[in-house]
């Protein structure tokens, strides 16, 4: 494979690109300096870099910090949103505004380790366009997290056409033509595991251990999570509205069955089928059927609206710099 051109020889071997690192934070004010302390020390071989914090509408001191750290280092800018957006879209906040040749997306709680940039780099500079990461053995995440995110995978890579490899989350690098494409994309409901791996490009795995939390609390909630896999799912699938249709037809049809038995009861034993609980039960069965493919449409309908108003993904009220 080709390397990028003029980027791996020698000595010069980190000097001819510009490295930016996008992490959303919202209340990381326990987490911010430790990660910049540490991405400092390890992008510091490379000759120009920036790191790029999206404060996504944060309560405590977090947009405090980074302002005091931009003070310090120029290379380190913040973009804070008007209100909490959520991680996807500040995600987006951040691609949008980053100006480097690569750029590598991570969380702020030091899960995602950054002595693992320099590799990250390495496959870069090797060809690949996209280098995510995928979670090995995971001591830092609960049972429950483990459990769950383990059954969306499952479900996700049945129900969808694109493959989302197990244990892959928001920390990647990308190559600037992707950024560019994913820039692009006007959807509302962004979930750019899905997107990342539908671009295509030439993509390259790497796997690594994720740590504890460093300070602070997971701010995805159980309700947050269900939410997040919804969109996930209804964002690259239409298969749950096509199984609408297969369920709803099957249901006719063993009632189509019960009919004929019913009526070739009547005409040979003189009698009707007996008692109304049945005739309760499939009532009630089949009204929650129904409910349920209602709500599988709504959600659909209800996105669809979302998306034709064409609002934007988030809205910045501050800012450390114009571009
Ligand atoms: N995050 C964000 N906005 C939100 C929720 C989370 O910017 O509404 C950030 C958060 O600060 C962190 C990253 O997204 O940097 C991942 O969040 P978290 O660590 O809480 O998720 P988990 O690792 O528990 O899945
Ligand atoms: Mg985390």
């Amino acid at each position: 494979m080709m390397g990028r051109e003029g980027r791996l020889e020698g000595p010069m071997k980190n000097k001819n690109f510009k490295v930016s690192v996008v992490i959303p934070a919202f209340n990381e004010e326990g987490n911010i300096q430790e990660l910049t302390e540490k991405l400092v020390d390890i992008l510091k071989d490379y000759d120009d870099y920036e790191i790029l914090f999206v404060d996504d509408g944060s309560q405590d001191n977090t947009l405090e910090i980074l302002k005091r750290l931009h003070e310090k280092n120029s290379r380190i800018h913040y973009i804070s949103l008007a209100r909490n957006f959520g991680h996807q879209n500040a995600l987006k906040a951040g691609l949008d505004h980053a100006s480097g040749d690569c750029v590598v997306t991570m969380d702020a709680d030091l899960q995602h380790p950054p002595e693992l940039i320099p590799q990250l780099i390495e496959k870069w500079l090797e060809g690949y366009d996209v280098v995510y990461t995928i979670r090995k053995g995971d001591p830092g995440v609960s049972f429950i997290k483990r459990k769950t995110s383990g059954m969306f995978y499952r479900l996700m890579n049945r129900l969808s056409d694109i493959h989302l490899p197990r244990g892959a989350a928001d920390f990647r690098l990308l190559d600037r033509t992707v950024v560019d494409v994913l820039k692009d994309l006007k959807e509302y409901y962004l979930f750019f595991r899905g997107i990342t791996a539908w671009v295509g490009f030439r993509q390259c795995r790497i796997e690594y251990t994720p740590e504890k939390r460093f300070a602070g609390q997971s701010k995805y909630s159980m309700r947050r999570m269900l939410g997040f896999a919804l969109t996930g799912i209804t964002s690259f699938s239409l298969k749950p509205l096509r199984l609408s249709i297969l369920l709803g037809v099957s249901l006719a049809l063993l009632a189509f069955v019960y009919g004929v038995y019913v009526i070739l009861m009547k005409i040979f034993s003189g009698q009707a089928a007996p008692g109304w609980a049945s005739v309760l039960v499939s009532v009630l069965f089949i009204g929650g059927i129904q409910l349920i493919v209602l709500g599988i449409i709504g959600e659909y309908i209800g996105k669809l609206f979302m998306e034709s108003k064409q609002r934007p993904h988030y809205v910045i009220r501050e800012k450390s710099r114009e571009s």
